[in-house]
């Protein structure tokens, strides 16, 4: 059964990522720099190219995937929690491209932002850490 913890709302921002900035960065850069530690992100723009990646459930490992062209941030989705003793953003990005196919996936560093807007919005709850999961061998929340 799934585990939940109650939260509530906190302050929201609204805001414009950084020409050339790193995407993961900007929005890892707010909730520090605002004190976040639980929380949600959202943001649409576009890139300049891309790095996402996806896990392999088998081998346990990330594969990486580049796209060195222009792509439009078609939805980013992702929440702040604790990690290392530090606000951690996981955020999954939809990105379009000219012909309009679509591409997904887990954002990792490297995507580098043409234009974004973004939406950070604080909870106050029981902080939420992120801890090695045995079962499927990824950093998820602590629950007990
Ligand atoms: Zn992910």
């Amino acid at each position: 059964m799934a585990c939940i913890k109650p939260v509530t709302f906190g302050k929201s921002f609204l805001g414009r990522l950084s020409f050339g900035g790193d995407l993961l960065e900007e929005l890892n850069g707010i909730c520090a720099a605002q004190n976040i530690h639980l929380g949600r992100v959202e943001a649409i723009g576009a890139v300049r190219k891309a790095r996402i990646g996806y896990y392999h459930q088998d081998t346990r490992a990330y594969e990486f995937h580049e796209f060195n062209e222009p792509m439009e941030i078609a939805s980013l989705v992702g929440n702040v929690s604790i990690k290392d003793g530090k606000p951690f953003v996981h955020a999954h990005i939809t990105l379009t491209n000219a012909a309009g196919a679509a591409f997904g996936g887990h954002l990792a560093p490297g995507t580098v932002v043409f234009a974004g807007e973004v939406l950070v919005q604080e909870f106050h709850g029981p902080a939420l850490q992120r801890a090695f999961d045995e079962t499927t061998g990824l950093p998820l929340w602590k629950m007990e």
